[in-house]
């Protein structure tokens, strides 16, 4: 049925041509995980000119046909304004993650102490010190000192609260409900100690929330494994739990999610149960697998399409594939394995369905006995990682 999923651990399955749900299903039968079925952001309808609601009963549709019986969820993503809310809300929506991020100061880590004073003014000084400061014990997350504190309240002061007044709207519309806060798309990534402080405020401020997901070192880039030093993210990720256990009251998020195979034994480690992965795009990069197994002529097509179109959707994203570094297509299936490829054809999916949707969804109803396979190996590796405990 479909419910908010609270504390259990839990995986979101995006599926931006509402075809894929079968094959989610498959691969998590049997898993630890909780189901997001149903999971779009804001900017993921407006480039798949899908509605909330549509996204909602395609993922319902599937359900009731493989008979799934368990809890499921439906995830609102990276909701940015009080506007975004009601279409999500009618459509029945269980977990809303709200994205702050456009009101996250980046430039707070480097201001001079004169500017970092100026834009300090809004808060309160002997509130906060009296908080954060002259705290006895070493944790492990660090301490702050009055420059730290500062540097923080103004990264992360307004973002804060604007993520206080969303939830305190979905309160008065609705009940019963998952809620995260995601600050995974900022410039630059959040320290230990910025996470322990953006949960003491946001507790402080009275939001309820089940999962918070911060911006990790390295980069997570759509559809492809972590690019990054291992031993580090390993240590910081160790601190970043250390504030999870601290609080014990949410999970921590991981987006980007998708195939981050290097990454998933690390969280499995550090996170132990309270854990929620979201991955999307990667579907879409099996549908076209399908493709360039079976209808390779289309499958072309949308990657030559990507090849001109990446420049100009690529701006929304974090990626950093170059269109030079691309491999040539005699070999087909392996081009899908290939980095620079993957991000091409993943960040490009609004251009290729506005053009070719009619053609590829024909395609996948052909081959969905294909289709269906491939997600559910490619997913049943994610979440054979994320369960195994060293
Ligand atoms: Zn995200």
């Amino acid at each position: 049925m479909l419910s908010p999923l609270g504390l259990s651990p839990s995986f979101g399955f995006g599926d931006r041509l509402g075809l894929a749900t079968p094959g989610h299903i498959a691969a998590v039968r049997g898993t630890k995980f909780a189901p997001i079925f149903a999971q779009q952001s804001v900017r993921e309808n407006t480039r798949t000119g899908r509605t909330p609601q549509q996204v909602m009963d395609d993922a319902r549709r599937a359900v009731e046909a493989a008979g799934w019986d368990l809890p499921w969820g439906a995830d609102a993503d990276h909701l940015k304004t009080l506007e975004d809310l009601p279409p999500f809300i009618e459509a029945g929506y269980t977990f809303f993650t709200v994205d702050p991020g456009e009101h996250v100061d980046n430039g707070a880590d480097t201001y001079s102490l004169d500017v970092l004073k100026q834009k300090f003014v809004d808060s309160n000084w002997d509130e906060l010190s009296a908080l954060y400061l002259n705290q006895n014990s070493e944790q492990v997350w660090g301490h702050f000192d009055s420059e730290s504190l500062m540097r923080a309240t103004v990264k992360y002061g307004k973002a804060i609260r604007h993520a206080a007044a969303m939830f305190q709207r979905l309160c008065q519309m609705t009940d019963g409900f998952d809620f995260e806060v995601s600050v995974d798309e900022t410039d630059s990534p959040t320290t230990p100690l910025e996470y322990f402080f953006i949960v003491s405020e946001l507790r402080r401020l009275g939001v309820r929330f089940t999962s918070l997901a911060p911006r990790f070192i390295g980069r997570f880039e759509k559809g492809v494994d972590y690019v990054g030093d291992l031993d580090t993210l390993d240590a910081e990720l160790v601190k970043h739990a250390a504030v999870t256990a601290h609080f014990g009251t949410y999970k921590l998020s991981l987006h980007s999610g998708s195939d981050k195979f290097s990454v998933y034994p690390l969280i499995a480690k550090h996170w132990g149960e309270r854990i929620h992965v979201k991955t999307a795009g990667t579907s879409y990069l099996e549908a076209l697998r399908v493709l360039a197994n079976h209808e390779p002529d289309l499958f072309l097509k949308i990657y030559s399409l990507g090849r001109e179109r990446y420049e100009m959707d690529r701006r929304t994203y974090h990626v950093s594939a170059k269109l030079d570094m691309l491999p040539n297509t005699n070999d087909l299936p392996s081009a899908l394995d290939d980095f620079h490829a993957r991000e091409v054809l993943h960040v490009t999916f609004g251009s290729a369905l506005a053009q070719f949707g009619v053609e590829l969804k024909a395609a996948l109803a052909k081959y969905e006995t294909a289709y269906f396979e491939g997600l559910r190996i490619h997913f049943a590796k994610h979440l054979r990682l994320l369960e195994e405990q060293e």
